[in-house]
C-alpha cells in the first residue's frame, strides 16, 4: 500500500462557521474521519502546517510547505496538500518551481464548501486527491479538484462559488478522475530526484491597468518593488498618449536596474508584443514578457528566480526556460 503525506494548511475545506464567518478550524486528522475510504486506497500521516484562510498566505508560507515536502520526500510516495482554494493556484504554481521535476506526486486540493456541511465537494475533492497521489503515472506539483487534474504551472481560480472552481489555462488538464478511476492523458517530465530549492523573494508587485490609467502608479511600484508585473490589456502594451508616461516610467524602470514582466489581463492566448506598436516600442526597454503563462506561475516564477539570481541576463535566461510546462510559446 503506498504511504501519502497529508499536509493540511486550512481553507474552506477545513472551515467552520463562527460569528463572523468561516474560519479555518478543523486539522488534518479530523478530515480524515470525514473520508474513511480513504484507508483502502493508502496508509496516510498527517502534518499540519498551517491553519488558515488562503487569503492570509504569503510566499513564506509557500517555503514553508515546500520545506515540509523535502524534508519528509523520501518517506512518503506522495503527498496530498488541502488548501484555501483562493490563492491555491499561486501556492500551485510556487510548489512547482520550489520543487521541480518531482517523480512523487504533489497533490493539492480543497473545497467550494466546508467538509462538515451536508452539501459539500470537499469529500470527492480529497477522495479524489489520495486516488490520484496512488496512481501510477501522477507526478509533479498539480490541483486535483471537482474530477480535474490541472497542472500547478496552469491553474486559475476561475469561479468564486461553483464547484468547478478551477480552470487549466493554455494547457490541457493532464487527467480526469471518474468514479474512482484516473484517466491520464498527459505525463510529466521527472528526474530521479526532484531540484529543491529553498529561497524565495517576496518583492515583487503588480500592476493593472485600466483606461485612463496614471503612470504614477507603475512608478510608485517601480519605486517600491524590485520586479512589476503589469497586466496590461489584450496582446499587450503600454498607453503612449501625449499626456501618458508610461514609456518614460519602463525607462526610470530600466535605469533603476528593476524588473519589468508584461503580461495581459485576458484569460487565454496569453500576450504578443510584437503585434501593435503599444507594444512593439517596449521590447527594447530590457521587459520581459509572460507570453502563455498565467499570471500566477509568473508569480511564482519570479519569486524562485529573483531568490536566486539579481543578473539581467540569468534572470532573462531562467525566465524563458520552460519548467512544467509554464510556458510553450517565446516568441
Ligand atoms: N477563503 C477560502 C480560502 O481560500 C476559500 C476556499 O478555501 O474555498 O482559504
Amino acid at each position: 500500500m503506498k504511504r501519502i503525506l497529508m499536509i493540511g494548511t486550512g481553507g474552506t475545506i477545513a472551515s467552520e462557521m463562527t460569528e463572523s464567518g468561516l474560519s479555518p478550524r478543523l486539522d488534518t486528522t479530523q478530515l480524515l474521519h470525514y473520508i474513511p475510504q480513504v484507508q483502502s486506497i493508502c496508509s496516510v500521516d498527517c502534518v499540519q502546517t498551517m491553519n488558515v484562510d488562503s487569503t492570509n498566505m504569503t510566499p513564506a508560507d509557500w517555503l514553508t510547505i515546500a520545506r515540509c515536502i523535502r524534508d519528509h520526500y523520501e518517506a512518503y510516495d506522495g503527498f496530498v496538500i488541502s488548501h484555501g482554494t483562493d490563492t491555491m493556484a499561486y501556492t500551485a504554481a510556487a510548489l512547482s518551481y520550489l520543487v521541480q521535476d518531482s517523480p512523487k506526486p504533489i497533490v493539492l486540493t480543497g473545497a467550494q464548501k466546508p467538509i462538515s456541511m451536508d452539501v459539500t465537494d470537499s469529500k470527492t475533492n480529497l477522495t479524489d486527491a489520495f486516488t490520484y497521489a496512488c496512481s501510477e503515472r501522477a507526478s509533479g506539483v498539480c490541483i486535483v479538484f471537482n474530477g480535474s487534474v490541472i497542472l500547478g504551472t496552469r491553474a486559475k481560480k476561475i469561479r468564486t462559488h461553483s464547484f468547478s472552481a478551477f480552470s487549466s489555462i493554455n494547457f490541457p488538464e493532464l487527467a480526469v478522475l471518474q468514479d474512482g478511476k484516473v484517466l491520464q492523458y498527459i505525463d510529466l517530465p521527472k528526474r530521479e530526484q526532484p531540484l529543491f530549492y529553498d529561497n524565495i523573494h517576496e518583492n515583487i508587485g503588480l500592476v493593472k491597468l485600466i483606461p485612463g490609467a496614471d503612470a504614477g502608479m507603475l512608478d510608485y511600484a517601480i519605486a517600491r518593488y524590485d520586479a512589476v508585473i503589469v497586466e496590461s490589456f489584450g496582446v499587450g502594451g503600454l498607453p503612449e498618449t501625449p499626456d501618458s508616461r508610461f514609456f518614460s516610467s519602463i525607462l526610470r524602470a530600466k535605469n533603476m536596474g528593476k524588473l519589468i514582466v508584461m503580461t495581459t489581463q485576458v484569460l487565454s492566448e496569453g500576450s504578443d508584443l510584437n503585434v501593435y506598436r503599444v507594444g512593439y516600442s517596449l521590447k527594447d526597454q530590457g521587459i520581459l514578457e509572460a507570453f502563455d503563462m498565467t499570471t500566477e506561475s509568473v508569480v511564482g516564477k519570479l519569486s524562485w528566480i529573483l531568490g536566486l539570481t539579481r543578473d539581467p541576463i540569468e534572470i532573462a535566461k531562467r525566465f524563458y526556460t520552460p519548467i512544467a510546462h509554464d510556458l510553450l510559446i517565446t516568441g
